[in-house]
């Protein structure tokens, strides 16, 4: 116990090997729990390389869904997570920093998404799964940037209202007939992706595909190539020919981009000077290496969703999933 316990705190002892014995650690405490790491597209470096997947919101729920392991470590934020035990109830579902929160999806509350149904009886609601289960469980649907679209045409009416991020709300509305009435919610981080820093970085790099978030404002789509979720930049940025690109979302992706497209450039549009203030959300970074460690360690702190609010949340997300 006593040389089990010297490992651990190696990495903070001995400088010069700061991460080996952390990184050897985790990987053997999630074997001997039979623990799936899943992380988002925006988390640090460190724990991507260490997941077992990294995708966008969609993806990280599929795999969710679709886990074999008695332990799921969601490195996320805290909807991220509840999604995942939404969808595994009799498993237990970690995050290595519970308090890791969403200010999009604070932006709406079970109560206030009932007085806004209550102004528009019998209309359809899309839920972004970017809102809390009990949010979830008053929504006909969940959907998530990559299948809003397909989410809303899936349903066949002539109006929904759509909560809580009028970016995404406004862009999905310019792809469908369907008449969409939006929660004027948005994302904090990417409400800052100002045009001007868009525009600047361009000037800059002129070669440079300008790639975006549909949470971004409307200023910021108007001046994109393409408007894609993570997953779907990560996918993009693959396959394209183009060896630039200006990136408008949180600046976490680009580790990945960059890792996986060694020979190509990425620019994250934002305030000149400016290394982390611009598109950087505190949220998706509160999960570390250490977090990870300790929780795997002590089991906690564990995602639980009270049962009759995860049935509800249950049937919304797997009516999203159905949609293909
Ligand atoms: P993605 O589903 O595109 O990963 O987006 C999640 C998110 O929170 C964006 O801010
Ligand atoms: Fe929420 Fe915005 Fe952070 Fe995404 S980037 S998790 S929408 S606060």
């Amino acid at each position: 116990m006593a040389s089990q316990t010297l490992d651990i705190l190696k990495p903070y002892l001995d400088p010069t090997q700061p991460r080996d014995a952390l990184i050897a650690r985790i990987q053997d405490l999630k074997r001997q729990r039979n623990a799936v790491m899943l992380a988002h597209n925006y988390q640090v470096g460190d724990i991507q390389d260490l997941a077992d997947f990294v995708g966008d919101s969609l993806e990280l729920s599929r795999r969710a869904a679709e886990t074999g392991a008695e332990v799921i470590v969601f490195c996320g934020v805290h909807f991220m997570a509840e999604t995942a035990k939404v969808l595994n109830p009799d498993k237990i579902v970690l995050m290595p920093d519970s308090t890791a929160g969403c200010g999009l999806s604070d932006m709406l509350t079970v109560e206030q998404l009932r007085e806004f149904k209550a102004q528009h009886p019998g209309v359809p609601v899309v839920s972004y799964v970017n809102t809390s289960a009990a949010v979830k469980a008053e929504s006909d649907i969940c959907c998530t940037s990559s299948n809003a679209v397909q989410v809303v045409q899936s349903l066949g009416v002539p109006q929904v209202l759509f909560v809580p991020d009028k970016h995404l709300a406004r862009w999905v509305g310019q792809q469908v007939t369907t008449d969409i009435i939006a929660w004027e919610g948005y994302c904090p981080v990417h409400q800052r992706i100002f045009p001007e820093d868009v525009l600047r970085t361009k000037v800059e790099h002129p070669e440079a595909e300008v790639i975006v978030h549909p949470e971004c404002p409307e200023d910021v789509v108007a001046l994109a190539d393409y408007v894609f979720s993570t997953g779907g930049m990560i996918k993009y940025v693959r396959e394209s020919p183009c060896m630039e690109f200006i990136v408008g979302t949180e600046v976490g992706i680009v580790h990945r981009m960059q890792q996986e497209n060694p020979d190509k450039r990425f620019y994250v549009a934002q305030p000149p000077g400016f290394c982390c203030e611009g598109a950087f959300c505190e949220h998706m970074k509160k999960n570390t290496l250490e977090r990870v460690m300790w929780c795997l360690e002590d089991l906690e702190p564990c995602i639980e969703v009270a049962s009759e609010v995860a049935a509800g949340a249950r049937r919304a997300i797997e009516r999203m999933l159905a949609v293909g």
